[in-house]
């Protein structure tokens, strides 16, 4: 039995400021010696992601209660059996969708919308069934197979992703969903070419990841949109070609249009500035019954390629690799995705920070 701290949600929709409110409460938690296939994970950094948000405030309904978070790195503590990929010691990047490898989308090679992870993720449970948290006696829901703003997680083998043991945490913690939606979306959504132009729109940690992607694509015009233009600077020195407020980017213009600010505007403005033939790529989750009217005639008649981006496309196993290397060749600067760095009681703060939109990753650290 292992016995910690972690961030517990046992209410959805109190109201703002939550720093008054307090939704996450910082609980003495319990959870048994990993079983076969399970992975005992000691939190070194976490952060904070939209995702984390739109739990607290209800926007989407997950079981209660639960421990939140879903994007941090860590250091594997114990394996239980038939566990073959990581090994106590190993270095570990968290995934929010463990890919089970054998279901119908991950045989048709679209793990990342492996079916038993989603439905595993719906539940609040671990891919390998049943939730593990307790506290106090009762039972506690896992969010994304993960609970990982705590001390420390057990998840599925396929949530954790050995890394090398060199990269820092608290730079390692956001690939595992902002720069895998964010790079994922341009390198394997949207299959960004070399020479080709691109628009972000919305420059949050995502945005910028996904600004990254398509500069490590080879695209020569990266434009960058968003309401603040107090963002323009940060997303010029990762390598925007310009930047604008949405009202004056060109129309027509893009090759690729990436949509990353989560409402309906962006989607729409996506679709105004992909050019004829173009294609628009959409990653932001704005309310579950958001909707659009598209216009066929135009669709048809302009050639325009629409879709969605769940993960970026990505394979967890070849991809975070993938990113850490880029990484380390300097083309990934992680820290420049982080705002500010805080701790685990923090966190009813950093949730106003979030909401308010003053932040961009807040990255949790763990007392080694
Ligand atoms: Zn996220
Ligand atoms: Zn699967």
């Amino acid at each position: 039995m292992t016995r910690f701290r972690g961030a517990l949600l046992r209410k959805s929709g109190l109201p703002r400021p939550y720093a008054q409110s307090r939704p996450l409460e910082i609980a003495a938690l319990e959870l048994p010696a990993p079983g076969a296939g399970e992975v005992l994970v000691r939190i070194r950094a976490a952060s904070l992601c939209r995702s984390d948000l739109s739990v607290v405030t209800g926007a989407r309904p997950w079981p209660l209660p639960m421990v939140i978070g879903h994007e941090a790195a860590g250091s594997v503590e114990r394996v239980g059996a038939n566990v073959t990929t990581v090994a106590p010691g190993d270095a570990v990047v968290l995934v929010y969708l463990p890919q089970c490898g054998a279901c119908a989308r991950c045989a048709a090679g679209q793990p990342w919308l492996c079916e038993t992870g989603v439905a595993a993720n719906r539940k609040g449970e671990l891919l390998t069934g049943g939730t593990r948290l307790v506290h106090r006696g009762e039972q506690v829901h896992h969010h994304m197979g993960l609970a990982a703003f705590a001390e420390y997680a057990l998840v599925a083998e396929a949530s954790a992703i050995r890394i090398p043991k060199d990269v820092p945490p608290q730079d390692a913690c956001v690939f595992g969903c902002a720069v895998l939606c964010g790079a994922g979306t341009a390198l394997n959504t949207a299959v960004v070419g070399a020479s080709q132009s691109v628009v972000v729109i919305g420059l949050g940690a995502v945005g910028l990841s996904a600004l990254l992607g398509a500069k490590a694509a080879g695209a020569t015009r990266i434009a960058a949109l968003d309401r603040l233009e107090a963002k323009f600077a940060l997303a010029r020195t990762l390598g925007a070609t310009e930047t604008a407020l949405p009202e004056a980017a060109p129309r027509g213009a893009f090759d690729h249009a990436i949509e990353c600010s989560g409402t309906l505007e962006g989607f729409e403005l996506a679709m105004a500035l992909a050019h004829r033939g173009g294609k628009v790529t959409t990653l932001g989750l704005p309310g579950p019954d958001a909707a659009y009217p598209l216009k066929l005639a135009p669709l048809v008649a302009d050639g325009l390629t629409v879709q969605g981006s769940y993960l970026g496309s990505c394979v967890t196993r070849r991809d975070v690799p993938r990113f850490i290397e880029l990484y380390r060749a300097g083309q990934f600067p992680a820290a420049s995705l982080v705002s500010h760095r805080i701790g685990l009681e923090d966190l009813n703060e950093a949730l106003d920070r979030l909401a308010e939109g003053r932040a961009l990753r807040q990255v949790i650290e763990f007392a080694s």
